[in-house]
């Protein structure tokens, strides 16, 4: 059983004895939180390797909060895990919705509350790991019934951002060979409204003008233009989405107080091959474990 969690804070409830109007404290049994990880960082930085590196050590399961991830769909352009990736750890909330509905922050905290629930009772250690930073404030700061009931271990995955930026460009040619174009083509939307559900998705718009030309007689130079055109716009918009994620993480860690575990995976990224898989492990995996016991209390 994992949630060894100490007793937070112990209570004394004031109670009047009304025989002679005298004040006693009555002591209130402390509530046992138990205890929840979870993985923050910018997009590409390796949330899921951790957490799935994590899982593997501690008995976890993972909870995802990407907002575009719990989406049904679009699996290569939102980059889902595999899964063969997965290595059989259970993920939660992903792929699960219905690609054109609308999927809030609410709806995100009820359903990571369930799914959390869920694993605790199994006695497994629930890890939430994913980009979007305000599905996690919204659960760890603004949901109370969670607040109350959970202690929260923050690891942040942090990589020099030029380094990033370089390396999430290469990821969406790698995208593209792997079928980016023909996931984003389902998803086109021809009254140009991508204001909703998946198609918000970094990899949707931008193909717009390309979908829009492709049946039309125009010559293949220019659709081949747009094309080019559509894929330095997903590498410009995820490189911005890279550094304004970093900026709201730091942005929490300051206005919110929240005690940020960061494991600089810099080098991890500037290494090849076995010498990047050691840099993983000695600055990011091995560092992360020993955060996650000693928040166990172990
Ligand atoms: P914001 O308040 O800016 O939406 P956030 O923390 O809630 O921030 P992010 O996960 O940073 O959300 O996503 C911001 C936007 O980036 C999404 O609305 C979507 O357009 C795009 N995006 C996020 N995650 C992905 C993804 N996995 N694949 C493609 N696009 C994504």
């Amino acid at each position: 059983m994992i949630n060894i969690a100490p007793f937070v804070s112990c209570k004394y409830q004031p109670l009047i004895n009304f025989r002679d109007g005298l004040t006693i404290n009555r002591f209130i049994p402390p509530r046992r939180k138990d205890k929840v990880v979870i993985v923050i960082g910018a997009t590409g930085t390796g949330k899921s390797r951790l957490s799935i590196d994590l899982a593997n050590h501690f008995s976890a399961e993972v909870v995802n909060s990407d907002k575009m991830q719990v989406y049904k769909g679009l699996d290569i352009v939102t980059n889902k895990v595999t899964e063969e990736e997965t290595c059989g750890i259970p993920h939660h909330l992903l792929a699960f919705v219905d690609p054109n509905e609308t999927f809030t922050a609410t709806d995100f905290c009820q359903h990571a509350s369930l799914a959390v629930d869920s694993i605790t009772r199994k006695g497994q250690l629930p890890i939430i790991a994913g980009g979007s930073n305000s599905y996690i404030k919204a659960l760890v700061n603004d949901d109370i019934e969670f607040k109350s009931r959970y202690e929260c271990c923050f690891l942040w995955i942090d990589v020099k951002l030029e380094l990033l930026q370089r390396f999430v460009s290469e990821r969406v040619d790698k995208m593209v060979k792997d079928g980016l174009v023909e996931e984003a083509r389902e998803f086109f939307s021809p009254d140009g409204d991508y204001t909703s559900g998946i198609r918000r998705a970094i990899g949707v718009p931008e193909m717009d003008e390309y979908f829009r030309n492709e049946d039309k007689l125009i010559n293949e130079d220019a659709l081949d233009e747009m094309l080019q055109r559509a894929i330095e716009n997903i590498k410009a918009n995820t490189c911005k989405l890279a550094c304004c994620q970093r900026e709201n993480i730091l942005r929490l860690e300051r206005q919110l107080g929240w005690n940020i575990n960061r494991l600089d995976a810099t080098e991890a990224f500037e290494k090849k091959g076995g010498e990047s898989h050691q840099a993983w492990r000695r600055l990011v995996s091995e560092p992360s474990a020993r955060f996650v016991h000693y928040f166990l209390g172990e």
